[in-house]
């Protein structure tokens, strides 16, 4: 673990500039925001505030390396940058989880054990795609060859959410320049410090200048700049439904490229048959994990009548033991809520659920550490109705929804009483059980005995109002991050 004298070092020498054509850049306005320690509530650092004109900027470097030297590279000098920077991520990683955890208020364990082998992972695993993209030979009638390539679509806009700051930017926007395009980034404005220090590795590992650009700022003023700019080819966002209406309206206007990986209320379905003691497991970490601000997270739980009881006594014995604490503290599971915004929602979330009558199990307060900071106990209410607000609206905190089910049927149908279908868990022993119940299930990813997975070579998104298109997989960087050309050539 970093001790605090390094901490303190690292955020003394950071920038936080925007990023614009391999170098740091004020805001055209001067403007700059403030981002929070959510673990102390004080000020971390203050960043500069993007808006049009500096959106303009970088779209136009990005623009400029796509018709330049970025775009000229070869397909194996692209895979050995995205390989470099991987490499430079890996060295940097104390630094980057301690940075994430500052902004994020996530345990720094989960930063660095879990968020940044994934990303060094996800670059490394794009590294290696770059170099074997190809089209095909198609047989067609007449005397003709006829083939297909794989072409960058330009100029990508990736913007991101602040739960996973690092780790999403890394699924978009290492498949993203895999493919040959160059990247505007966008973090969230809740926590933008590691996705400035990205673009610095990135020319440190010897990318050209505007292949990645970062403009830290708010969605309405810079994400929406971003969506709507004519040079923009592709939006990749993660976020909120609710903001992903938004960014598939504005981008409509130039017809850009959208994919959308939204919100979710995932079920994880325990059957009588599961192994209980792994169920409970998998059922605390599938809500707990990050807080529950996860947009997987398992925050339905659909439990088997017959063992009702002695799932919720193993889970409240659980939850019970996630404890509360500085993000920086090795024991600490829980750690802070990102912002005293998301705090506010998650208690308002906690009411909601005691008003309409749902049994509080265990927690349901909100905590302070050192007599400061935004947290809340892990917190699950039982017996909760399908219908109640805790069962159908996304919270995006530590709270569980316990729900009873009587047999397969009631859990399929209980499981797809949501809007959303982006994740889902299943516990079971009966192999056809679960194999049924995998592909009765609305959702984009789900996890069998298992919660929580993720892997850079297997696709993940949603359908339903968790949006569309697939972060992470070959075959779906492929499919969103180029375009098919068809050439035809007269044989004769
Ligand atoms: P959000 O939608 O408020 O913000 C996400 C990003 O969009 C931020 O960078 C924000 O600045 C930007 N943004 C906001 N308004 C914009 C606009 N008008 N135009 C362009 N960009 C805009 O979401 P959030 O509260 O930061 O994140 C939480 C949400 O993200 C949850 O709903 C969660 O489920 C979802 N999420 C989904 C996935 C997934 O893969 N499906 C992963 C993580 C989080």
């Amino acid at each position: 673990m970093a001790d605090t004298d390094q901490n303190q070092r690292e955020l003394d020498g950071l920038r936080t500039q925007q990023w614009i054509h391999n170098e740091w850049v004020e805001s055209a306005s001067g403007e700059t925001f403030d981002t929070i320690n959510p673990a102390t509530g004080q000020l971390l650092a203050r960043v500069a505030s993007a808006g049009g004109q500096d959106v303009d900027r970088a779209v136009a470097s990005a623009r400029e390396a796509v018709v330049g030297e970025w775009g000229a590279l070869d397909a194996h000098r692209r895979s050995h940058l995205i390989l470099r920077l991987a490499d430079l991520i890996e060295e940097h990683a104390d630094e980057l989880a301690t940075l994430e955890t500052h902004d994020n208020g996530k345990p720094f364990f989960e930063s660095r054990k879990v968020d940044l082998p994934m990303v060094v992972d996800t670059f490394r695993y794009f590294g290696g795609m770059a170099d074997k993209i190809h089209g095909e030979t198609i047989p067609v009638s007449g005397p003709f060859l006829n083939y297909t390539r794989r072409e960058p679509l330009g100029v990508v806009g990736c913007i991101v959410p602040w739960n996973f700051p690092l780790n999403l930017a890394s699924w978009k926007v290492a498949p993203a320049l895999a493919c040959g395009n160059a990247v505007v980034l966008k973090p969230a404005e809740q926590t933008p410090l590691t996705a400035l220090r990205l673009g610095e590795l990135a020319a440190e590992a010897g990318f050209p200048p505007g292949a990645l650009n970062v403009v830290p700022g708010f969605g309405d003023r810079a994400g929406s700049a971003l969506v709507r700019h004519p040079d923009v080819a592709a939006i990749s966002f993660t976020g909120s439904t609710e903001t992903g209406r938004i960014v598939m309206r504005e981008a409509a206007e130039t017809l850009k490229e959208v994919s959308l990986e939204l919100g979710g209320k995932s079920p994880n379905v325990v059957f009588a048959d599961a192994d209980l003691g792994s169920a409970i497991r998998g059922a605390n970490s599938g809500i707990f994990y990050g807080k529950g601000e996860v947009c997987a997270a398992g925050s339905r739980i659909l439990v088997e009548r017959s063992i009702y009881d002695d799932f919720l006594e193993g889970l409240e014995g659980r939850a019970r033991k996630m404890s509360v604490g500085n993000p920086m503290e090795s024991g600490t599971r829980l750690g802070a809520i990102v912002s005293q915004t998301q705090l506010e929602r998650v208690m308002g979330y906690i009411q909601v659920g005691r008003d309409e009558g749902a049994r509080l199990l265990t927690g349901g307060e909100r905590r302070e550490v050192d007599g400061r900071g935004y947290y809340v106990e892990a917190t699950v209410f039982a017996d909760v109705e399908p219908e109640m607000t805790i069962a159908q609206e996304e919270i995006f905190g530590p709270v569980a929804a316990v729900i009873p089910f009587d047999d397969f049927d009631d859990a399929v149908a209980r499981a797809n009483q949501t809007i959303y279908g982006l994740a889902a868990g299943i516990w079971t022993r009966d192999v056809g059980k679960a194999h049924r119940m995998a592909e009765a299930i609305d959702a984009g990813v789900v996890w069998i005995n298992s919660y929580n997975r993720y892997d850079p070579a297997s696709p993940f998104g949603g359908t339903k109002a968790s949006g569309f298109g697939r972060d992470l997989g070959f075959q779906s960087a492929l499919d969103k991050y180029t375009r098919t050309k068809s050439v035809w050539v007269a044989l004769d």
